[in-house]
Formats: structure tokens, sequence, C-alpha cells
């Protein structure tokens, strides 16, 4: 049997996780409300799965209330919540096939890439803030003789975390293991495309150790199961990533509430920036054409805008086109696919939307520009190259989610810097060329919360990730993601 056939039969037998988690348990939602879970592969429904409503919310933060209470978490000595960290982190290692399996069923993404990418980097997330808890100090200020000033960390207590479908697992364990890690209790709402990797990762939890209510998932509607997060007004803190409209709902939810403290991490709309000395080409060109294809350009960070010099232009085009025209699209289960489905029949059409309002604008298809694969029934988009797209017309401006590279070419090392610039989002930058200097003029000058020098997509949980203006605010990963779970308390004691 070939392997594509070996994951056929698993995705025929398995049996997810469909109800909500809440206090350590499996349970419906109070209503019986179910939403259905569609494969983007191929159409058809994967699950019902419980639909969260108000009340069942109120159910999940009052579980987690009492978990954070009773202290049997927030309180532990740092070790035990390390050494079960590292058992969830081990635990997620011996399912890998499951959860990798879990997850290309639901959000299409090729199964290569979840063994290989998503599981392991949720695996690595838990650990490294596993590994980290045990060694992050309090402080002491210099005050005087005759005063000790202590600078201690404590958890925020309740933290809800909504998170979207692109890449579910590794967003989910960004949010939700530094705020175990740092003694909060959790709730945590998926994209209601992508519920089932989650609910996984909650048993495998409870299983590594973590007391029943200290993590409950509450899969749902956003307008319904979110919100009702989002205004609850028992939870401390919202870590939210998703689209930029929906994030600035959650800072109104939390002034209509209780003020709670939220983080966002937003859209994108990354330039690639290519000036005319950039060397190796077709190097170049490979890593831009990974930066949008990469999981079918659904990704917050996707080098969606080549911004290229026009020297260089006509080469460096023909480049990125070779590399496109290369990518095996095909179904996710097969190990052989490099680029997979859209999430969903929505997403679908709003990617082709985009595709007619570039051709509106007068941008020319060079290479895909439409749906395939469509005798499978599943939703997939040839990775498409427009040029000559205006960098202030929408398939400039808007983020599209979707395998669409928009050529944009300027003139000069300024008109480049200020076409990169010229963005509401500041999520990611990338600047390509061979001159020392100008690699750190270029790189100070783009207003992005990380910007790469001749390289693309370079990450680790060691570097925070985050966005500038409309991209968002928070910062996700690293040990500065410590500071969003914990308050600071200052204790005076007179000596
Ligand atoms: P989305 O904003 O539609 O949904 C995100 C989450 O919010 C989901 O759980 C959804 O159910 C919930 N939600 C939707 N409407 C809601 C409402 N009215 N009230 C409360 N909650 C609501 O985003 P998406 O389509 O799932 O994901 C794609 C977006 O996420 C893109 O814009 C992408 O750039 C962004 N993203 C950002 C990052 C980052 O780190 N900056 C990472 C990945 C994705």
């Amino acid at each position: 049997m070939d392997m594509s056939g070996q994951w056929h039969e698993s995705a025929a037998t398995i049996a997810p996780r469909t109800e909500l988690f809440i206090g350590g348990a499996f349970t419906g939602a109070a209503d019986g409300a179910t939403f259905t879970t569609v494969s983007p592969r191929d159409g058809t429904v994967i699950a019902e799965v419980s639909a969260a409503g108000a009340h069942d919310v109120d159910r999940a933060v009052a579980a987690a209330r009492t978990a954070f209470d009773d202290g049997g978490w927030a309180n532990a000595a740092p070790r035990h919540r390390k050494a079960v960290l590292l058992r969830l982190a081990e635990l997620i290692r011996e399912n890998l096939e499951e959860l990798a399996l879990l997850e290309t069923l639901d959000v299409g993404k090729p199964i290569g890439e979840s063994l290989r990418v998503d599981v392991p980097s949720a695996a690595g997330c838990f650990q490294w803030y596993a590994e980290a808890l045990d060694k992050t100090y309090d402080e002491i200020a210099p005050t005087s003789r005759d005063t000790l000033a202590m600078i201690t960390r404590e958890p925020l207590g309740v933290v809800g975390a909504v998170v979207p479908w692109n890449y579910p697992l590794i967003i989910t364990s960004w949010k939700i293991a530094p705020a175990l890690a740092m003694g909060n209790s959790v709730v945590l709402k998926p994209a209601e495309q992508s519920s089932l990797s989650a609910l996984r990762l909650a048993e495998l939890a409870a299983e590594a150790g973590v007391p029943d209510g200290v993590l409950n998932v509450v899969p749902g509607l956003g307008p319904v199961a979110g919100a009702a997060l989002g205004r609850h007004p028992d939870i401390d803190k919202i870590a939210f990533t998703g689209s930029t409209e929906v994030g600035r709902r959650f800072l109104a939810y939390s002034a209509e509430s209780n003020g709670k403290q939220v983080s966002l991490e937003l859209g994108g709309k990354s330039p690639q920036l290519v000036l005319a000395d950039a060397e190796d080409l077709p190097a170049v060109a490979s890593a831009i054409a990974w930066g949008i294809f990469y999981n079918a350009g659904q990704t917050c960070n996707a080098g969606s805008r080549l911004v290229v010099d026009a020297r260089i232009h006509d080469e460096l085009l023909a480049e990125v086109v070779k590399v496109a025209e290369g990518i095996t699209v095909g179904d996710p289960l097969d190990p052989a696919t490099e680029m997979g489905a859209i999430v969903d029949a929505a997403q679908l059409d709003r990617v082709l939307g985009y595709l007619d309002i570039g051709r509106g604008e007068g941008a020319e298809v060079v290479t895909g520009g439409g749906r395939i694969r469509q005798e499978s029934g599943g939703y997939f988009v040839a990775p498409t190259i427009l040029d000559g797209v205006r960098n202030d017309g929408r398939v400039g401006q808007e983020e599209i989610f979707g395998p669409v590279l928009s050529t944009i070419t300027f003139t000069g090392e300024e008109e480049g810097v200020r076409l990169a610039n010229e963005s509401r989002y500041g999520l990611a930058a990338a600047v390509w060329t061979s001159r020392l200097s100008t690699a750190h003029r270029v790189a100070r000058s783009l207003r992005a919360g990380t910007v790469w020098v001749n390289t693309f997509d370079a990450s680790d949980v060691m570097t925070p990730f985050g966005g500038f203006k409309d991209s968002g605010h928070g910062r996700d990963k690293s040990l500065h993601a410590l500071d969003a779970y914990s308050a600071l308390k200052t204790t005076w004691i007179n000596l």
C-alpha cells in the first residue's frame, strides 16, 4: 500500500472528539446545538461539533475560575507545572499522526506539513515554555536600606483564547503554553472551521496532569461563543488571533464589559522588497514563491506583495513563475502534495472574488488565476501571480488570504521602501539586497513587527511575533509573552 493509501484508511476510521471540554469532561452544548465541520479536501462532512452558546461559555468560565481559585495549578510549584507541560509536549509527539490527520482533514493542509511542522511546533512550544517557567525570577528594586520593594509576577486569572483556522494547533499553543506556564486558567475557542485538534489537545492536557477546569475548550460560532467570551465579566484577558475586523470587536467587547486586557495578532499584507542588487535571483524567487504559496497563502505573514525594482522585474518574475508552476497541488492526504486546499467554500469565494477585482483593476494574471481540482469536491486554487498591480488598489492593499502574489514595480530604494510601507498592515516584511548597509538601513525603515533580510519566514519560539499598525499590538512567543499572561505586583516592606 502506498503512503497516501495509509492516510486515506486512517481518515476513514478516525473518530474525532466533538463535544465541548469543560471542567475536565466532554459535554454537549446546553441546548444541544451543533455545527457541521466539512473537510476542504473533498467537501464531505467530517463531524457535527457541539456549538457553545452563552450559557456554555458561562459554565466554562465558572470552571476556569473555580480551578484558578482552588490554586492547585496557579499556586503549584513551578517545577510541578513544568513537569506537566513537558509531559503534554511528549504526549503531543506520541500522538503525532492522529493530530496531524485531524489538522489535515479539518483545514486541508498537506499531511506532510502537518507532520513535519504543525504538530512538532506545537509540541516544541509547550516544551519551551515548560522549560522557561522555572527559570523566570522575580525582582527586588534598589530602593533604600530601610525598605524592601519586591516585584513579583502573578497569573492574571482566567484567560480567554480565541484563535483562527490557518494554523490551529500552532497558534493555540502560542497562547495556551505561556498562559498555563504562568499559572492561569484558560477557556479556548477554536475557529469553527478547525475545532478538532483543539479538543484532542485538551484531552491530552488532562492526561498530562493539567487539573480539571484549568483548560476548557468551547467550539462554537464567532458571533455567539466568541462574543460571549469577549463580553464575559469574569475573564481577565483575551488573547486573540484573527482578522483585523474581528480583533477590533474584542476591544469593543472589553469596553462594554469589564475592561479586560486584549492582545491582538491580526492580518497582514507583507511586502517582499527586492532591490536591484539582490543576489541569486533563483534562490530569491523560491523564497518568494513559498512565502506566499505555503499553506495556500493562508498565513498572516504571507509575503503577498512582491515589490520589485523595475530593473530586475522580468528576470525575477520569470523565476517565481517557474517555481509556482512546479508546485504540486493535490489531495492533502497524499504525502507528495505540496499545496493543499482553501479552508472552506466561503474563503474560496473570497479568493476568487479578489482575482476578479484584480483583473478589474488592470492586473495581468501571469500564472494560475482560478479554481482547480473541482472534480475532487474540494476547494483548490492554482498558485496565482498577478503583475502590474497598483499598490494603492484593492488587491494591493487588502488581505486576500489565498495563494495570490501581487507584483508591484518601483524604481530605486526610496520608492521601494515607501511602497512597502504604504499599507495599513505591519506584521512582517522582507528585504533582498547584497549590500550590508542597505540591508540595515532598509530593515530599520520597514514598519513591521518582523523584518527578514535575504530570507523569509525564519521563525522560532524564542523570538517575539506580532504586528505594527493594523496588524495588532500583542506579541506571541519568546519570554516576552510571559508578560502578557502575568500581572506584576509590588510589595513594600518596612525594614
Ligand atoms: P476571524 O477574525 O474571522 O476569526 C478568528 C476567530 O474569531 C475565530 O475563532 C472566530 O470564530 C472568531 N470570531 C469571528 N467573528 C467573531 C465575532 N463577531 N465575535 C467574536 N469572535 C468572532 O479570522 P479567521 O478567518 O479565522 O483567520 C484569518 C485571519 O487571521 C486573517 O486575517 C489572518 O491574517 C489572521 N491571522 C493573524 C495571525 C497573527 O499572528 N497576526 C496569525 C494567523 C492568522
